[in-house]
């Protein structure tokens, strides 16, 4: 993937609302195994396809050089 603003090749998959998500499984997943005592195997595997879901749904790429986002 090529930056359309600045043509840099420096892009990763990402973006603010997938560092969103990221933060708030983690504020859900910490509680559900400290707090709720759900076994952490479980709440591992469903943050793990949450976190896939979250890149087919928003499918961001972030440029690492001038910091555009964009959708695929
Ligand atoms: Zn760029």
């Amino acid at each position: 993937m090529i930056c359309p603003s600045c043509a840099s090749e420096h892009t990763r998959r990402g973006g603010a609302r997938i560092w969103g998500v990221y933060l708030l499984l983690i504020a859900l997943a910490v509680p559900a195994v400290v707090v709720f005592h759900l076994p952490a195997g479980i709440v591992a595997a469903i943050v793990v396809v949450a976190v896939v879901l979250a890149h087919l749904v928003f499918n961001q790429q972030v440029c690492l050089d001038c910091g555009h986002q964009w959708k695929r």
